[in-house]
């Protein structure tokens, strides 16, 4: 069941207070709503005064125990929220914490392809890489967009300031390669806690092979 909760909102532009909905709990189950987390418009609010445009996160919690994961979208990690959420789950599911909308569609996107999202990320490094070195420029803004093994091809997209999104797939068997890693490193997968796994996670990881091979 999605949760749905009404808030007014009051439009930074015109000044118009409109009553809004939220939805603390959404369920992978409910078409429309995944639909929104994939296509991004369900943290997009627009003022029906005026048109004007702004992000609107809150905390929320999706969950697909079909596929077995939860995804808690916290803007604010060091305030969470989650207490508040009323719903149990099941022993075993994979539990991750993200604050961006962006964070939340790439989860649900690594693990509806059956993807370890920590071997991803890992790979994502590879490529934020390459991509960084051609550019002269850095970013941290990079999330997976798509695999295809019979393709043999992985595809991240990468945010520069004032750029065009950039699409970079390489080789799937990289996947292969740095899920090996990640399973020589004991991944827990479905730790008790709700984890954060991110770019900082891979470069962790990374540091933990290094030194284990020194
Ligand atoms: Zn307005």
């Amino acid at each position: 069941m999605a949760t749905c909760l009404k808030k007014e909102i009051r439009c930074p532009s015109c000044g118009v207070a409109v009553e809004t909905k939220l939805w603390p709990g959404i369920p992978a189950s409910d078409p429309a709503l995944r639909g929104r987390v994939l296509d991004e418009s369900l943290f997009y609010w627009t003022c029906p005064e005026c048109g004007y445009e702004m992000q609107l996160i809150y905390p929320c919690l999706y969950h697909d125990f079909d596929k077995g994961f939860v995804v808690f979208l916290e803007p604010n990690p060091k305030e969470p929220s989650l207490q508040k959420q009323e719903i149990t789950i099941p022993a075993g599911t994979k539990k991750r914490m993200v604050t961006r909308g962006e964070e939340l569609k790439e989860k649900v996107l690594i693990f509806e392809a059956g993807l370890n999202d920590a071997a991803v990320e890992l790979a994502k490094i590879a490529v934020l890489k390459v991509v960084e070195d051609r550019r002269q420029l850095e970013t941290n803004l990079a999330y997976f967009t798509r695999a295809d093994e019979e393709k043999d091809e992985i595809e991240f997209v990468f945010f520069f300031e004032d750029e065009e999104p950039l699409y970079e797939h390489t080789r799937f068997e990289l996947y292969r390669q740095t899920k090996a890693m990640v399973d020589g490193l004991k991944f827990q997968e479905a730790s008790r806690d709700f984890l954060s796994v991110n770019l900082e996670t891979a470069r962790l990881m990374l540091e933990a092979v290094r030194s284990r091979g020194k």
